[in-house]
């Protein structure tokens, strides 16, 4: 097809985010991907398209969202998530591209044969394109080839109990012979880093402080039971192995910590960078805006691990990622069934250190940041390079997702960043529409989002799913239905 055959979809923006800044600009799609970026006073040199969107004044184009860290639980436990609930709120957060994680849905993606029940049950019931994580368990490491040739994206571990019986964590020596597994294979380790020791002594602590009358119900004495020491500790252990396998296969050994939380384990990342070591490191939309100092005692929705910390530790995270120590913001959506959660507006006790740890918010990742971002003087640009092309490219589809550029999938997500956006329980497509971020009056409301250049209607359950599923290997995408 030449150039001066017509497109499929014209989009105008006055302010559209492109990797070399905002500006006006016209986008020509044509099957399903950008064919062309001009300046939008050049419109007229594009040929004729069968559609156009015109962005209002108050809009501004962005890059359909990446989110690498979501938890859709299906199949195994549906109650708690699942692809078509999950999907329909990415979209309507503006993410069009899902990684999802390996735990906690049954069975957990630790084999190959998993990793094919989970496409079977995400084949043809997603709106956004999803792509999958598998998971490095105690004696699967033979299973690691397969998983990666059926399309992960890498594997994660835990370093500590994962909270779920089926996905159990590794010892620093099976995280090594993970890591030197997924070198060898041209893929990399993600880790959920908290250090079982430092966490056992404090849970002790925890337990001694409950024995002698105080309140399970407290934030203060789950935060205790937390410390970012577990962290730094496990995050110093995860860097000692990529350095002790660099040098191994294609890339190196590559590690990724999953939502870091303390601001103590950030030189750590800092210096293995410095090293060339191939570590990096993600946060998440909960550690950056929420403060522990003003969760309520028994308001289980703040509950996570680890825990959001102090407003200090927010702006140590904040410093990071201007300085490019934390290379994303991704949800780490992570639901259960309120029953779970101990809620006492349901009759539960309110039990922070029995409650399920995960928050939810994989629709609500963009304006919770930009809210905040905003008040902090940071650019929007800013925030989606760190929610769209940073997550990308981490994850190799730099070029394909997260990019208004040439070639890339025509993913976009229309953001009226000025408008406000007041969190209603009943507005979340999520399957539990429990938040921490009820009531909150946030800064940016996302009008429209498009996925392969077009409109997903996630908003209308019952919507067909034209989300497509995501492979590494080849990068290819398994459509969705027509
Ligand atoms: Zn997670």
């Amino acid at each position: 097809m030449g150039p001066s055959s017509g497109l499929d979809l014209l989009v105008l923006a006055e302010r559209a985010v492109l990797p070399g800044g905002t500006r006006a600009a016209a986008l020509g799609v044509r099957d399903g991907r950008i064919a062309v970026v001009v300046d939008l006073d050049r419109r007229g040199d594009l040929p004729a398209a069968r559609q156009v969107l015109e962005l209002a004044d108050d809009e501004v184009l962005l890059p359909g969202l990446v989110d690498t860290h979501v938890h859709v639980n299906e199949p195994g436990r549906t109650a708690w998530e699942g692809f078509d609930t999950a999907t329909r709120a990415a979209a309507l957060g503006g993410v069009t591209t899902v990684v999802d994680m390996p735990l906690n849905s049954v069975p957990a993606t630790t084999t190959a044969d998993a990793l094919r029940v989970k496409h079977d049950a995400a084949r043809g019931a997603v709106h956004v394109d999803v792509g999958f994580w598998g998971g490095v368990v105690p004696g699967n490491t033979r299973e690691l080839a397969g998983l990666v040739a059926g399309g992960v994206f890498g594997a994660k571990c835990f370093t500590t109990p994962s909270g779920v019986d089926e996905f159990e964590h590794v010892s620093p020596a099976q995280l090594r012979e993970g890591l030197a597994e997924l070198a060898r294979l041209g893929s990399r380790l993600l880790v959920h880093a908290e250090d079982p020791h430092v966490l056992d002594e404090a849970a002790e602590q925890v337990a001694r402080r409950v024995a002698e009358g105080a309140d399970p119900r407290s934030f203060a004495l789950f935060l205790a039971s937390r410390p970012a020491s577990a962290e730094d500790s496990a995050v110093a252990d995860v860097v000692a192995a990529a350095r002790e396998l660099r040098g191994l296969g294609p890339g190196g050994a590559q590690v990724h910590v999953v939502h870091l939380a303390s601001a103590s384990a950030l030189p750590l990342v800092a210096a293995a960078r410095a090293e060339g070591l191939p570590v990096t490191a993600e946060t998440c939309p909960h550690y950056l805006t929420l403060d522990a100092a003003a969760v309520p005692d028994g308001a289980t929705q703040f509950k996570c691990c680890p825990p959001v910390r102090s407003a200090q530790t927010q702006d140590a995270l904040w410093a990071a990622l201007e300085a490019g120590v934390l290379d994303s913001v991704v949800s780490d959506h992570s639901p259960c069934t309120p029953d779970l959660k101990l809620l006492q507006e349901d009759g539960g006790t309110g039990d922070f250190l029995a409650a399920w740890g995960g928050i939810a918010s994989v629709q609500l990742g963009l304006p919770v940041v930009w809210t905040a971002a905003r008040e902090r003087g940071v650019p929007l640009e800013r925030v989606v390079g760190w929610m769209a092309a940073r997550p990308a490219a981490r994850v190799g589809l730099a070029g394909r997702k997260g990019s208004l550029v040439v070639g890339a999938d025509a993913d976009l997500a229309v953001l009226a960043p000025e408008e406000e956006l007041l969190v209603e329980p009943g507005s979340l497509a999520f399957r539990n529409k429990v938040t921490p971020y009820a009531g909150q009056r946030l800064r940016g409301v996302v009008r429209s989002t498009w996925l392969r250049g077009r409109r997903v209607d996630g908003a209308d359950a019952g919507a067909r799913p034209r989300g497509g599923l995501l492979h590494a290997a080849g990068g290819v995408v398994e459509d969705g239905p027509a």
